[in-house]
């Protein structure tokens, strides 16, 4: 396993001369392990080094409490900054799902859990929010894919749109949303179909989605696990589409999360949910003061 944070800072200042306040050095020699710690946590090279960056000027000339060593004094500095980049506006939780009948577009690449994650939330709004709650695929390509939400809508009690065969995404998400309207539920979802990577067809076919229905939320759903790959991701699906949040998943895993940091950094949007397993309750609101926590270990 990976050495944390404060063991490796542990070190550095043991061999460093301890004064009154944090000297540049000092803060230069500590941040030096902080980054190490930052990418072996998974988090982009760029971003590692912008937030490196940041919290220098913020921790030289910090004077050294009494209390706290020199090295547990910058691993709080860090984690108080790694708090402040992953903390998005407002509650991570609070989906826009006022004005019934409210859509929310599910977007992703296939594999990233997409299906999942709309019957995770679908059950949530459910049990949490007291929502009636309308899911619906759009993967015309996979008829599995269309089963397989259905199968879920079963197992969770939460209706799922009746499917039939060879109409268009658009024609299924205009569908969605007049069962949605004629019997009174409050939100419909659409899981939308994924490809292995992004192709022009997919990002198209989202954007007629998008237009048809104009959606209240796009959640747009990664794999944490994916680090660079998964920000990549979120950058071209927001250009295309715009999306309005992020839902990590696998972060159940042995990852450290940095995804995390790098998503919050370079797209600047709200992580809402992580997904922390296969089971329909394995999905937790994103609270940046534990993804702070795992990524120093
Ligand atoms: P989709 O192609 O994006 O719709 O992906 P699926 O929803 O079918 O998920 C692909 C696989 O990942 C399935 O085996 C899921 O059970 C699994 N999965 C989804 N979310 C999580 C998660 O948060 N943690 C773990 N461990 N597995 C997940």
């Amino acid at each position: 396993m990976f050495e944390n944070l404060s063991e490796r800072l542990g070190g550095v200042f043991d061999r460093l001369t301890k004064q009154g306040a944090l000297s540049e050095d000092d803060v230069k020699t500590a941040l030096r392990e902080v980054r190490v710690a930052l990418l072996e946590a998974d988090v982009s090279l760029p971003v590692a080094r912008d937030f490196v960056k940041a919290i220098q000027d913020k921790a030289t000339g910090q004077a050294v409490t009494k209390s706290i060593t020199p090295g547990q004094q910058v691993v709080k500095i860090v984690h108080d900054e790694l708090v402040h980049v992953l903390t998005g506006e407002g509650d991570p939780g609070a989906l826009k799902i006022d004005n019934a009948p409210a859509p929310i577009l599910m977007v992703g690449l296939q594999g990233s859990g997409k299906t999942t994650t709309t019957g995770k939330l679908a059950k949530r709004l459910t049990e949490k929010n007291g929502k009636r709650v309308l899911m619906a695929s759009l993967d015309i390509y996979r008829p599995a894919a269309q089963q397989q939400l259905a199968i879920l809508g079963t197992q969770i009690g939460v209706d799922t749109l009746p499917i039939v065969a060879g109409e268009s995404a658009v024609q299924i998400a205009k569908r969605a949303k007049q069962q949605a309207t004629l019997g009174g539920y409050d939100v419909y979802m659409l899981d939308t179909a994924g490809r292995l990577h992004i192709d022009e067809t997919l990002m198209q076919e989202v954007e007629d989605v998008r237009n048809a229905v104009n959606p209240r939320e796009t959640l747009l759903v990664v794999d944490g696990l994916t680090g660079q790959v998964a920000v990549e991701v979120a950058e071209e699906f927001d250009a295309k589409v715009g999306i309005t949040g992020v839902v990590l998943t696998r972060m159940d895993g042995d990852g450290r999360g940095g995804a995390a940091l790098s998503m919050r950094a370079v797209t600047g949007k709200p992580i809402r949910f992580v997904g922390l397993g296969e089971k329909m309750d394995a999905l937790d609101t994103f609270e940046p003061d534990r993804i702070a926590g795992r990524i120093l270990g």
